[in-house]
């Protein structure tokens, strides 16, 4: 077996903290022992303020894409028109659980290293004034952007459009303001910025989404997709739709507390900070930052071109196994033509983007590769 890597700095999941798996650790409880009841209503409370949402917010138990594939489920109407807008692989696979759920899918894509523009959005709303849902990603991972959905979202409300965003990687590590904005269905990954592993999906869900999920011709009850079985069976009886995965609502907890000791604000400004270094180092080693523009930039994840001449597989296997350093490649269409490195949760931290500068300028090095010795991690250290 392979041995562990020193450093997990990928699209996710990442290393977490020693807090977060001791609290893995605890004893697995009954999820009606009163103890679990007063731990999880707890890990409620603690992720609305990260969230900064007054909306309700609910735990599912699988993972992010479960909280995906339930908002359209739980949401979209058979026939409904839905926007979905198509920034990169997240973005563009969420139109298939539009047209599964059958809703008949309207699309604005652009290439995978751009972002969307709010007017595009307002013109397909003015030709469709009865779209009934937007869907969008906030960080696209596998791209390395952040689409505006402060922008975006308050144009779906405008009509009256419910509007879904795929937040699981920017949460926590970024701006995020569902209330604000008019984000109804707000999903988040814990295994990304909030630094837990995977294994659950965090949803905040509006007013506006129950009624829309309640005024469905049938509405979905009884189905590990149903967002509305929380609300009437947890939110309204306490009792669970089915067994929560009780030790991941320990470590869900214990990032959540952690990141509330260290401030929002503060967790924003770490994560910027190893994004800007990331960014000068790439650039310094003259390689190319994958996004169009930095004002696009997600500060979760750096996205670098793959330089000519190497392949995603050697210089990955060669980082992790020579240098110590796991990363990650591209997703879908995105294989091959880039690399990523991840600065979340726990890794945020100038250090670690040293680090993985470090191991890159090495192994691209031993790859052939002219890099200018030392380039990268000094004009990372420049920007601290
Ligand atoms: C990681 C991620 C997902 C999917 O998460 P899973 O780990 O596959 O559940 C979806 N969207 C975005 C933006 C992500 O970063």
């Amino acid at each position: 077996m392979a041995d562990l890597p020193e450093f997990t700095m990928t699209g996710g999941p990442l290393e977490v903290s020693d807090r977060v798996l001791r609290a893995m650790a605890r004893q697995t409880m009954y999820h009606y022992d009163p103890l679990f009841l007063e731990l999880h209503n707890d890990t409620i409370d603690k992720l609305k303020k990260i969230f900064q949402t007054k909306n309700d917010l609910i735990i599912m138990h699988g993972e992010a894409v479960l909280g995906l594939e339930a908002a359209a489920a739980s949401t979209i109407e058979p026939g409904d028109k839905c926007l979905n807008l198509a920034t990169g692989p997240f973005g563009k696979g969420y139109g298939r659980h539009v047209t599964t759920f059958g809703g008949e899918l309207l699309e604005i894509e652009v290439p995978f290293n751009e972002s969307i523009d709010p007017e595009a959005v307002r013109d397909m709303f003015r030709a469709h004034p009865d779209i009934k849902v937007l869907s969008v990603v906030h960080s696209e991972t596998p791209a390395g952007t952040l689409n505006p959905i402060e922008k975006l979202c308050p144009i779906a409300k405008e009509h009256q459009a419910i509007t879904i965003v795929d937040a699981v990687s920017s949460v926590g590590g970024m701006q995020c303001l569902p209330d604000e904005w008019g984000v109804d269905i707000c999903i988040v990954g814990p295994q990304k910025c909030l630094g837990a592993p995977p294994g659950s999906a965090l949803v905040s869900v509006s007013k506006d989404a129950w009624q829309k999920m309640l005024g469905k011709s049938e509405p979905l009850r009884g189905s590990v997709l149903s967002m509305l079985d929380f609300k009437e069976r947890l939110i309204d009886n306490g009792r669970f739709p089915y067994t929560p995965s009780v030790n991941q609502v320990y470590a869900v907890r214990e990032a959540a507390a952690q990141l509330l000791e260290e401030g929002l604000e503060h967790a924003f400004a770490r994560h910027r900070a190893a994004a800007l270094a990331c960014r000068a180092g790439i650039k310094a080693m003259g390689l190319e930052l994958w996004p169009a523009s930095e004002d696009i930039m997600s500060t979760c994840v750096t996205a670098v071109k793959m330089p000519d001449g190497v392949t995603d597989k050697a210089l990955r296997a060669m980082m992790r196994d020579k240098y110590g350093v796991m990363i990650s490649g591209g997703h879908g269409d995105l294989i091959g033509k880039l690399f990523r490195i991840g600065h979340m949760g726990k890794m945020a931290g100038v250090s670690y983007v040293l680090v993985a500068l470090a191991a890159l300028e090495k192994t691209l090095t031993d790859l052939g590769v002219k890099v200018p010795a030392g380039a990268g991690v000094s004009a990372a250290l420049a920007t601290a």
